[in-house]
């Protein structure tokens, strides 16, 4: 299932309807047109839709223009020229971010990276390509798997999520517990400040400590320091054999410890992935179930799953020369479960825990709290804040699922109103708070886009200061990604026309 928004719905109305007039001929548009070609600045609201609202469905901008460079000299340019006008701007790679982040403002440029699609081979035989902002991850998967190497880094929004936004995100994802996150693969990158000053570190030198990296500010900043158009990614050794292993557990707690015991006496594990029995019937009702449309009926199922107190829990293991004998460890936990080796039987193992995401957004826009603890912790911390929310909002539905081997949860409600933004905030400011009493973060890898903006300084108290001062440092006007990070937001632009 591709991990693509769905579609948005009878809201779009909002888009489609909204007057945009734009004058060609002359103006910023024709400027852009000089940079990119007049077939890449996107003015029609059809075609700046899926631009103008973010996967979730909840965000939109209006009176927006797309700007699609083809290469980092254009992107540069294309940036160079907003600067001089003073248009805010927003960064965007694949748009598969989850809180609020990728999509524009009212009135904003928005920069699609998606065209900056080249991958540079030369290095390979060291583990190593440069790739451009816009190249997504199966993109860079296909490009190097044929000389027996992988990204090191993988997760359901593949097909879309591109390298500058999982680098500008620090990007998680299913193998974490192998290969860290997006940071461990990024030895370098080039990236361009709103005034045009560039960061450049594409030398492929493993090892450089002359002076701190300013290229390793750009990690996790969420487009607010600058325009990453370029990264020198370190590759890992692609491993075919593996072998997958789905098991039920009575409770999370079990879950837990089943996973434990699988990291530390079986060695080679590359992903720990869990969820509830509500996540099991979404993903298998919205999956199959053309009626599944029926939000009522299926909502009602959820709720029902949401007493059944068992949990799923998927392992993968680098299975090298070992054969399922590698499992003894953990024997005593296989009653109830399902083992695969071969790619479509590994493919199935793992559909319930990828397709859960869309599967639930056919319910409705869920409110998504992106929670991490350590892993001893997370199962009490889960408990207080289920029990809370469901005291907010009785009648909506909580699925959980996520990475935990990392302790890194997903909190997924859904239900009558879910959708309204005041409603939904109150709701997930609650979450948060409760995630921040009992010590855990408010974002484990998503970010804190512009959902979560107000939470920089609860987040980083001693940081929030110095990350202000650099924001001022390389976007001083704030034109760039307007309040993502609860930074910037400066300009006074009200129209295009
Ligand atoms: C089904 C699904 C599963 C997901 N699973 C995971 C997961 O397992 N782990 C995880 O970490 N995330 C996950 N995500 C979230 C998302 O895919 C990641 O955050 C991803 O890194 C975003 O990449 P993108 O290209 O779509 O960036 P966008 O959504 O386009 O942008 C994200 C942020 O990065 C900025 N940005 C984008 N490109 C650039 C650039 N070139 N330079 C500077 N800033 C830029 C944007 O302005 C925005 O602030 C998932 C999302 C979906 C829909």
């Amino acid at each position: 299932m591709s991990a693509r928004r769905p579609s948005s719905g009878a809201n779009t109305s909002r888009i489609s309807d909204a007057p945009q007039r734009f004058h060609r001929a002359q103006g910023p548009v024709a400027d852009l047109e000089g940079i990119v070609g007049r077939d890449h600045v996107l003015t029609d609201a059809v075609d700046v839709e899926s631009f103008a609202t973010d996967w979730t469905g909840r965000f939109r901008g209006t009176d927006v223009v797309v700007v699609r460079p083809a290469n980092p000299a254009e992107a540069i340019d294309v940036l160079a020229y907003a600067n001089a006008v003073g248009f805010p701007v927003q960064l965007q790679g694949g748009n598969t971010g989850l809180v609020g982040g990728s999509q524009p403002l009212d009135h904003a440029l928005v920069l699609s990276t998606r065209r900056l699609s080249r991958i540079d081979l030369s290095m390979i035989a060291d583990g190593l390509v440069i790739a451009e902002a816009g190249v997504t991850l199966s993109a860079l998967r296909d490009a190097v798997g044929p000389y027996g190497w992988d990204p090191g880094l993988d997760m359901a929004s593949r097909d879309s999520a591109t390298v500058g936004g999982m680098a500008a995100t620090n990007a998680g994802g299913i193998e974490v517990l192998a290969h860290g996150m997006m940071s461990s693969r990024v030895i370098g990158l080039e990236a361009v400040a709103v005034d045009g000053s560039p960061i450049s570190r594409l030398r492929p030198i493993l090892k450089d400590n002359a002076g701190p990296r300013l290229d390793r500010l750009l990690l996790g900043s969420e487009g607010s320091f600058g325009l990453i158009t370029r990264v020198l990614w370190k590759l890992t050794r692609r491993c075919p054999e593996r072998l997958t292993c789905r098991v039920e557990v009575s409770n999370l707690d079990s879950a837990v410890s089943l996973v434990r015991t699988a990291r530390n006496e079986i060695t080679g594990l590359i992903a720990a992935e869990a969820w509830d029995a509500a996540t099991s019937v979404a993903s298998k009702l919205g999956t199959h179930d053309a009626a599944f449309g029926d939000r009522t009926e299926a909502r009602g199922a959820l709720r029902q799953a949401m007493s059944d107190p068992t949990w799923t829990v998927l392992l993968e293991w680098d299975m090298g020369q070992r054969d399922e004998t590698l499992l003894e460890p953990i024997s005593h936990w296989l009653a109830d479960s399902a083992i695969g080796i071969d790619a479509s039987a590994r493919s199935r193992l793992w559909n319930a825990r990828e397709d859960a995401p869309l599967c639930l957004a056919r319910l409705g826009t869920p409110v998504k709290a992106d929670i991490g603890f350590p892993i001893d912790r997370i199962s009490a911390a889960l408990t207080e804040l289920r029990g809370g929310l469901l005291r907010i909002e009785p009648d909506w539905c909580i699925t959980v699922f996520g990475h935990l081997g990392d302790g890194n949860l997903h909190v997924n409600a859904v239900g009558p109103g879910s959708d309204d933004v005041e409603r939904s905030g109150r709701y997930l400011g609650a979450a948060l708070a409760t995630v921040l009493d009992l010590d855990g973060t408010v974002s484990a890898e998503h970010g804190l886009g512009r959902t979560k903006a107000g939470y920089l300084d609860l987040a980083r108290p001693d940081e929030a200061p110095w990350i202000r001062r650099l924001k001022n440092l390389f976007d001083p006007n704030g034109q760039l990604n307007g309040g993502v990070l609860g930074l910037g937001c400066h300009t006074d632009r009200t129209s295009w026309s």
